[in-house]
Formats: C-alpha cells, structure tokens, sequence
C-alpha cells in the first residue's frame, strides 16, 4: 500500500487490540470478460492489493471516483464479487472457507444499503411487506409482534407508522433509502456495507441520513463499510478514511488527518473538486487545484454546476 500511513483502522480504543470485526488482506478482485478475437480469456481487475480493517461498531470511509474499484470491494465483502487473491476475514472468519453455502449467520450479520432505494426495493411491495420480509427471514415471529417490529423498525429510521401502507414511489427519495436502511438493520447485522447511500440525495438530505445512520451506529454499535465518490460526505462518519484510485488504496488513515493534511496528490484532487461553503477552506482547495493544475471551474463559482470528480455521469 503505497503512500499509506496507517496500514489497519486503529482499534480507538486505546485499550489495546481488539480483535477486528472485518478484515481485508491484499484485496485482489478480477473480473473475467469473456473471451477476446484471440480466443484467449481476457480479465479486468478491478482493485489491486487492499487491505483495511474495521472494528465492531467503527466506520471506515471508501472514497474514489467513479470506477475506482469501491462497489467491487463492496461486492467482494459480500461474496459477491470474485475474492481472486487475498482474503476476507469476517470474525476471524475466512469467508473463501464458507464455498458455495454462504451460513445463515454471516447473511444475517452482514447487509446491504445500494445508491438507488428506488432499484432496490420491490415496486410492488408496502414498506410493511418489505420491512416484515426481512424481520422474518431469520426469525420466527408472530404476526403481531411482526406487526409491532414493523412500527419499531419504521420509528427507528423517523418514519411514520402510517408509511408501513406506502409503495416505494410514494416515498421521497431520503424517506425511501430510510426503508432501505431499516430493511438492512431487521436481522440486526454487525456490519452493513452502504455502497454510495447518499449520493443520489439532494444535499439536505444527504446530512439526515447520515447522522441517522451515525445515531444508529450509536445506539446499535453497528459498523460501517461507508462508499462514497465525495470525502466531504464520508469526513463526518467515518473513523478512518481508505482512498481508493484505479483499485489501489492510496491513502488511510484517520478521518481528520486524511481530510486535513491530505498526504496523497489524488486525495488532494478529491477534495479539491467537492463544493464547501467554508471560505478559507475554499482558498486552500483552490491552491490545491492550481498546484494540480485543474481546469475545472473553482469551487462554488456556480453552485451545483460544477463539475465534482466521481459524479456519475
Ligand atoms: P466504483 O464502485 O468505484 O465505481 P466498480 O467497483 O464498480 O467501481 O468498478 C471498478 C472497475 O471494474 C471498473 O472498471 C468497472 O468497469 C469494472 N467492473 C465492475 N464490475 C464488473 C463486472 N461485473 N465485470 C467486469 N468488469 C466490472
Ligand atoms: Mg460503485
């Protein structure tokens, strides 16, 4: 890990080492593609040599634009993605060891929040469908005490009892990724891997979820895979900070010490392109970006027009 300064998240405690509830080791994910005119089987890899750890109840941030390998260490964490070289220690666990039957204890303990709630949850399915689905999937529950979690769940996340009857297009954006993160925390997981969670949200919004998922962490000390394309986004959550750039891990470390003395060129860059309302920090950005020599317009010389590194296209 080249231009890392700290190699693993800190335990934080500061009473020694505890035992990591994630680990990644040398990170290798290959994609094949099929095969070439040649005839031989042509492969993309996707991220290169990544490791990182995450503590019980701790957030590492996973920042990179668009394409740098994040979603696909999402994906390998998950088993869903392949792990081509390394490993992916879950509790001690190596998860290349579960084979084809991943256990019901690790679907339970690690989920899952996408960028768009709109793809991910069912069209045709009520928020009390879909909520109660995943309350029972790992539990047997009677209907009224599924009925009575539902109302919890939805309590927990700030939304209403009368959402339970709603369809996800009767929903706003923020209120349909709350469903998503309350269909996440139903079997009580120890890690959930938030691949770009806000990052369809309008600015306002975005800062509700995430505190909520913040208060979450708080009261649940559930840990956080947080992705995201902007480190202004991940800066408030996260414990440390990974950046990731064309599948290798750039930097890490420490949340403020990433975002403050940002040690890597590309970190640099990264937060150079994200619109800030501070206007000191606004001026070194900009020194940033002619030391880089951007061409980009300064940031917040027209608010919400700007081109920001990561966006999706
Ligand atoms: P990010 O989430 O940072 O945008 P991804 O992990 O989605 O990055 O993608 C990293 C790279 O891997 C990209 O070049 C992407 O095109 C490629 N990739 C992602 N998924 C697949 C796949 N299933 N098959 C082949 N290539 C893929
Ligand atoms: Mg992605």
């Amino acid at each position: 890990m080249t231009g890392t300064r700290a190699g693993a998240v800190a335990d934080g405690t500061g009473s020694g080492e505890r035992a990591p509830l994630l680990s990644v080791e040398n990170l290798t994910v290959r994609y094949r593609l099929g095969r070439g005119l040649t005839g031989r089987a042509r492969t993309r890899t996707a991220v290169r040599d990544v490791s990182f750890t995450i503590p019980g109840g701790r957030t590492l941030g996973l920042v990179g634009e668009s394409g740098s390998g994040k979603s696909s260490i999402g994906r390998a964490i998950l088993r869903l993605a392949p792990v081509s070289e390394g490993r992916v220690l879950f509790d001690g666990a190596d998860t290349a060891g579960f084979g084809r039957r991943t256990p019901l204890s690790f679907n339970r303990d690690v989920q899952v929040v996408f960028q768009d709630p709109m793809s991910s949850l069912n069209p045709r399915q009520t928020v009390e469908t879909t909520i109660g689905q995943a309350l029972t999937r790992h539990r047997a529950l009677s209907a009224r005490d599924r009925d009575r979690e539902v109302t919890h769940a939805l309590d927990r996340v700030g939304l209403a009892s009368y959402h339970a009857d709603r369809y996800p297009h009767e929903l706003s954006g923020g209120q349909r990724q709350r469903v998503a993160i309350a269909r996440a925390l139903a079997p009580r997981p120890r890690l959930i891997v938030c691949d770009e969670p806000v990052s369809a949200l309008d600015v306002s919004t975005q800062s509700q979820v995430i505190n909520l998922l913040m208060e979450l962490q708080r009261e649940l000390g559930v840990s956080y895979l947080f992705i995201a394309h902007d480190l202004e986004v991940v800066r408030h959550m996260s414990d440390e900070i990974g950046v990731l750039h064309l599948g290798r891990l750039v930097e890490s470390g420490p949340a403020e010490q990433v975002y403050r003395t940002p040690a890597h060129a590309y970190t640099r860059t990264l937060l150079a392109a994200t619109l800030v309302a501070d206007p000191v920090r606004q001026a070194v950005r900009t020194a940033h970006r002619r030391a880089l020599g951007a061409t980009t317009p300064a940031p917040g010389a027209t608010p919400g027009t700007s081109p920001r590194i990561g966006d999706p296209a």
